[in-house]
């Protein structure tokens, strides 16, 4: 974590960003900047607007208002191939994990990358399978349906799947939601192996507060549609902040 942040290149830069749908404001003017190698975790109550912070980033949502750069791009100047271009570069990582369930572990990873690099041979895609699995502890699951596959292992699969690109930046969206305390860990685990050996940046949405406190290097409390405080964890936690105290006492274990 810390020792590889690159505080002088951001990776994501976000700007007053706005974001309404009809008459409900959910952003109202965020701003964040997340450097090279940095983990930040996004906290905030259900509803508050981080899936919809995170599909903006991803390129998913278009903004209303603000300016949003990732990778050095700003989104919502891309054209489509542009944008297609850049989520290349994006790993996103699902709250329902959005596997193909018809399809094995091996195709579930061979397909996004034969979609979007062409031409590789058969021994290409096999080792690029091979590795994301090997990076998430699923080699031995490589024929198996993911129906057959536990929660924990269909995370591990959902983001060998984003890995498959080898992506600058991963998004996870709630990764450790609905699994036990073990299998959390086990996840948060896992999402500092692949920053050390995919060497990217993370946005992380999470309830979990051991998470945001062992996985993350900074954490940003969305409230009321905007990020009230950003800063390390305990910084975060001992804040004065009438809301921010709320939310800790209700979620801390
Ligand atoms: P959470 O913080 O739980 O991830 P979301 O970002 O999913 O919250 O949603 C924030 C608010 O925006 C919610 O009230 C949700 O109903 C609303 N919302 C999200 N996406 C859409 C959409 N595509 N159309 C209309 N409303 C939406
Ligand atoms: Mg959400």
């Amino acid at each position: 974590m810390q020792d590889s942040i690159n505080k002088k290149e951001s990776v994501i830069t976000i700007n007053g960003l706005c974001k309404s749908f009809g008459e409900l404001e959910v952003l109202k003017g965020i701003d964040l900047t997340i450097y090279r190698g940095e983990n930040v975790a996004v906290l905030g109550k259900s509803g508050s607007g981080k899936s919809v912070l995170i599909k903006i980033i991803a390129g998913l949502l278009k903004p209303d208002k603000g300016k949003v750069t990732v990778l050095g791009k700003q989104i919502d100047k891309l054209n489509g191939k542009e944008l297609d271009n850049l989520r290349l570069h994006i790993g996103f990582s699902f709250q329902s994990s959005a596997l193909y369930d018809s399809m094995s572990v091996y195709q579930n990873l061979a397909f996004p990358l034969t979609m979007n690099v062409k031409n590789l041979t058969r021994k290409e895609v096999d080792n690029a399978v091979e590795e994301a699995l090997e990076a998430v502890g699923l080699e031995d699951k490589i024929h198996e349906l993911p129906a057959d596959l536990s929660g924990g292992q269909r995370k591990r699969l959902g983001i060998a799947r984003t890995l498959i690109l080898k992506p600058e930046i991963m998004l996870y969206d709630e990764p450790t939601s609905g699994l036990d305390p073990i299998t959390c860990t086990e996840i948060n685990t896992l999402m500092i192996e692949v920053q050390e050996r995919y060497k990217t940046s993370s946005l992380i949405i999470t309830h979990d507060l051991t998470c945001a406190k062992n996985t993350c290097d900074r954490i940003a409390m969305l409230i009321d549609g905007t990020f009230l405080k950003i800063g390390v964890f305990d910084e975060v936690l001992n804040t004065n902040e009438e809301q921010i105290k709320k939310f800790f006492a209700y979620n801390f274990i």
